[in-house]
């Protein structure tokens, strides 16, 4: 087949006549299918209708993203969203009578058992009664991401979004590092009144939703959206516990190595940036210089990696340069029906860059791997596996990393284990503060500031905020995009980095037999639950005991 390349990519815009014509062919061909040959044909017939509805949501999302200030995208967005809940319905429509009318035993033997418990849990996240929230919902998210993408932040005689100021972080220059810090805080201090709004709003129809739904709470609905089909909210609950136990400790004392290398008495947010006094390892070129080591690297490292990611430059797959207007962050998408990954991120100069750059081609990686799965459900896995794919090319790119940091290797390194360490304690802040929230829906605005403050004790105890009001008031959660957009979506990452700290030591002592293991759960796709993937690929689950134990330990010999 010839390379497609981006701007060939297309799909019909969907609208609610054709797609509910299109379900009532799919079950009358479904109820009037004899054999198993006949309804796994009425099966693929429907699977390959929700590629392309993909295909088509993901480009209409991705274009919006791209350029958060052009009316037409905006415009498509909104009709996405507008129409999202009446294909939901239909999808689920579709799954109620799979899992009520099939013959289960006949199906599992071609799909397995993964793919009734993630309709189960569809089921359990929808019904009609909640389709108008959906799309309130949807208008809400849109909301952060414009007020936050308008951001336009004076410092050094330029104008920075907030993606862009981010690099002063890790300026060598302490004054800059708090000044672009003030300024940045300083705007959400300004808009704290929009910001709350917003998440207030999000908080009471996602708990209205719930309600709607009989789960106890939004934290119940949360995990099923989230396809959480093999551990629950006790299992999360202990693994935080954990971090708290066992890598608390060791992040107070890397922070506190931190200061004295930085040679400060007190460590302020401001500095937590940065980790050496002349600044961060940082790539010794820009955008296309490193997608050419990029490709060095790849080409290197086997398992198929490099005619991979030579088919995203060829195919313009990738869009990383950061400008205004442009939404922040970095992600994955994908066209299933093209069986093709698209890659997005905000490059701006720094070690961060290479970083989210090996992090989202880990998905892209995985999301090609896997694309002739069988289920257009398998294509991804739930997210805290997903994230495995990511987190672990990050480390298994480590013996290559000569390639963008010269002499700073090295150094990138040990910065790259230290705060990959550090976050996980801010990870199961992030998560505990979603699930305090949640539970007191009714709370007000300080008291929301004052959860994230408590949270902030019991994980980030060495945080100090100088004379920055918003964050001594217990507002950083404000940042943090996940919050907003994908409720419940951030201890997927701790989890992950726990299992990518296993690849990172296996792949210490045998770098082919990591790389083989992470390509092979790369193929698996979402075929199976979390912990079954995890242990499929020799990872010890991190709900299990001990698992964090043995990390924790060669991290600290190593540091
Ligand atoms: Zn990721």
């Amino acid at each position: 087949m010839d390379q497609i390349s981006f701007d060939q990519i297309t799909a019909p815009t969907p609208d609610t006549d054709s797609a509910e014509a299109a379900y009532a062919a799919f079950h009358a061909q479904w109820d009037a299918a004899q054999t198993a040959t006949e309804r796994l044909a009425a099966i693929h017939r429907w699977d390959e209708y929700c590629r392309e509805f993909s295909t088509w949501q993901a480009l209409t999302d991705l274009r919006f993203n791209q350029d958060t200030t052009n009316d037409e995208y905006k415009r498509a967005r909104d009709y996405s969203d507008e129409i999202d809940p009446k294909l939901t319905e239909l999808a689920v429509d579709m799954k109620r009578t799979l899992l009520n009318h099939s013959p289960r035993g006949e199906l599992e033997a071609e799909f397995g058992t993964q793919v009734f418990a993630l309709w189960e849990a569809d089921l359990l996240s929808f019904e009609p009664v909640i389709e108008r929230d959906l799309v309130q919902e949807k208008k809400l998210e849109a909301e952060y991401i414009e007020l936050t993408a308008s951001a336009e932040l004076e410092f050094q005689g330029g104008t920075h979004n907030l993606e862009g100021i981010r690099k002063f972080r890790e300026d060598p220059d302490r004054n800059v590092r708090y000044e672009s810090s003030k300024v940045t805080w300083d705007w959400f201090s300004a808009k704290r009144e929009a910001l709350d709004d917003i998440y207030d709003q999000q908080v009471r129809l996602r708990t209205a939703m719930a309600r709607k739904l009989d789960c106890k709470d939004f934290v119940e609905l949360g995990y099923h959206r989230m396809h959480r089909v093999d551990y629950d909210r006790g299992d999360v609950a202990r693994y935080r516990a954990a971090v708290r136990e066992q890598v608390v400790p060791l992040a107070i004392e890397l922070r506190q190595q931190q200061a004295d290398r930085l040679g400060v008495d007190t460590l302020y947010s401001w500095d937590e940036g940065i980790h050496d006094p002349d600044g961060n390892p940082a790539p010794q070129g820009d955008h296309d210089w490193m997608l050419g080591q990029a490709q060095e690297m790849f080409d290197s490292m086997g398992g198929g990696l490099g005619n991979f990611f030579r088919l995203m430059v060829s195919g313009n797959l990738m869009d990383l340069k950061n400008r205004q207007g442009k939404a922040g962050g970095g992600f994955c998408t994908s066209f299933s029906s093209y069986g093709l990954p698209y890659v997005f991120a905000n490059f701006n100069g720094t070690k961060g860059d290479v970083e989210v750059f090996t992090h989202e081609i880990g998905h892209a990686f995985q999301g090609y791997q896997s694309r002739n799965q069988r289920l257009s459900d398998y294509l991804w896995p739930t997210y805290e596996s997903c994230e495995i794919h990511s987190m672990s090319l990050e480390f298994l790119t480590w013996p290559y990393m000569e390639l963008f940091f010269g002499e700073g290797a090295e150094r990138f390194r040990q910065v790259h284990l230290t705060q990959s360490l550090l976050f996980l304690p801010y990870g199961v802040a992030v998560d505990h503060f979603q699930h305090m929230v949640y539970e007191a829906p009714n709370a007000t605005s300080d008291e929301r500031f004052g959860m994230w403050q408590e949270v902030e004790r019991m994980y980030l105890p060495w945080r100090k905020f100088g004379d920055l009001e918003h964050l001594q008031r217990g507002g950083q959660w404000q940042l943090q995009r996940h919050i907003y957009l994908h409720p419940f979506y951030y201890i997927d990452y701790t989890l992950a980095q726990t299992c990518a700290l296993q690849f990172w030591l296996r792949a210490e002592q045998d770098v082919d037999e990591a790389m083989e293991a992470y390509v092979s759960l790369c193929a698996r796709g979402g075929e199976a639950p979390f912990q079954e993937l995890a242990r499929g690929a020799g990872l010890i689950s991190p709900f299990d005991d001990g698992c964090l134990a043995a990390v924790v330990e060669e991290a600290r010999k190593r540091l």
